[in-house]
């Protein structure tokens, strides 16, 4: 039977903060991880120069001779750019510090915020029946974020259970909101998801409680907690998910995937 829940195309995913150190990583490569345990296929895109996503989800360098710089920037075969990892149904575009130049590069292209758009819908995208991409943005509002953010059917913020948390996710908000006013009417946003949360940690209880006041039903239910078997895994160049299946971490990850499905599912009706 015809799945009314999915969309044409792969659901487009930009996991987006910019501040840095908030778990966008992370959480892209363990939701990813997740939503592929759940019987998805997906493809990370690593958006971010320090290539963490890529090193997370174990690409050595020697393997990134084409990279999203390619896929943005030149005309290139998809299949040079789309790396399997070691996680089957889990696929990769990676990145290097070459990425760091785009950016200014992209300024005098006219097209520029619009070329990840393009490359994700280029028809060669469908040999690799994707469900979900989740593009890993880097930690600043550039236009390496926009071109995400443009591609994307949704955005999903990670927020961090610190001090300061909500200072500059407005600004994030005026990003969207000018994505959508500039090419991208229909983003929407996936959800912001508290990060590394301690519940003994009155800060992060305090913390939820404002996202929750301001942000209401966009806070999505599961927290993920702070869990040392998470921040092992990149060293193991695993997802936490392989790296300790029975960790606190992965079950988190497990649980967020559930309402990211259940999101689409939503959108459906
Ligand atoms: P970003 O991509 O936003 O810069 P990262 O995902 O790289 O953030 O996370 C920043 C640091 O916090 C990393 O060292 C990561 O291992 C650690 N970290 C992220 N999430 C957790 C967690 N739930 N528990 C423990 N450490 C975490
Ligand atoms: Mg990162």
């Amino acid at each position: 039977m015809h799945d009314l829940s999915r969309p044409a195309g792969p659901k487009i995913i930009a996991v987006a903060n910019q501040k840095g150190g908030v778990g966008k990583t992370t959480t892209t490569i363990n939701l990813a991880a997740a939503l592929v345990e759940a019987g998805q296929r997906v493809l990370v895109v690593d958006l971010d120069p320090q290539g963490n996503a890529s090193t997370g989800l174990g690409i050595e360098m020697d393997d990134r001779e084409f990279t999203t710089y390619e896929l943005l920037l030149e005309d290139i075969e998809l299949s040079s750019v789309v790396l399997t990892t070691a996680t089957d149904g889990l696929l990769i575009v990676p990145a290097t510090v070459d990425l760091s130049s785009a950016d200014l590069e992209l300024i005098s292209n006219e097209k520029r915020s619009f070329l990840l758009h393009d490359a994700l819908r280029q028809t060669q995208m469908d040999s690799y029946d994707l469900d979900y991409i989740l593009i890993d943005c880097p930690p600043s509002l550039n236009l390496l974020t926009v071109n995400a953010m443009i591609a994307a059917h949704s955005v999903l913020i990670p927020l961090q259970s610190e001090f300061f948390a909500l200072e500059g996710l407005s600004q994030l908000m005026l990003t969207i909101r000018e994505v959508r006013q500039s090419g991208n009417k229909d983003l929407r946003i996936e959800g912001v998801v508290l990060t590394m949360y301690d519940k003994r940690n009155n800060l992060s209880q305090q913390v939820e409680q404002d996202a929750r006041d301001n942000l209401g039903e966009l806070v999505f239910k599961t927290r993920i907690p702070r869990n040392v078997r998470v921040s092992e895994a990149p060293s193991f160049a695993m997802p936490v998910l392989s790296y300790d299946s029975g960790s606190k971490g992965a079950a988190a990850y497990r649980d967020l995937a559930r309402e990211v499905l259940s999101n689409n599912a939503a959108m459906a009706v």
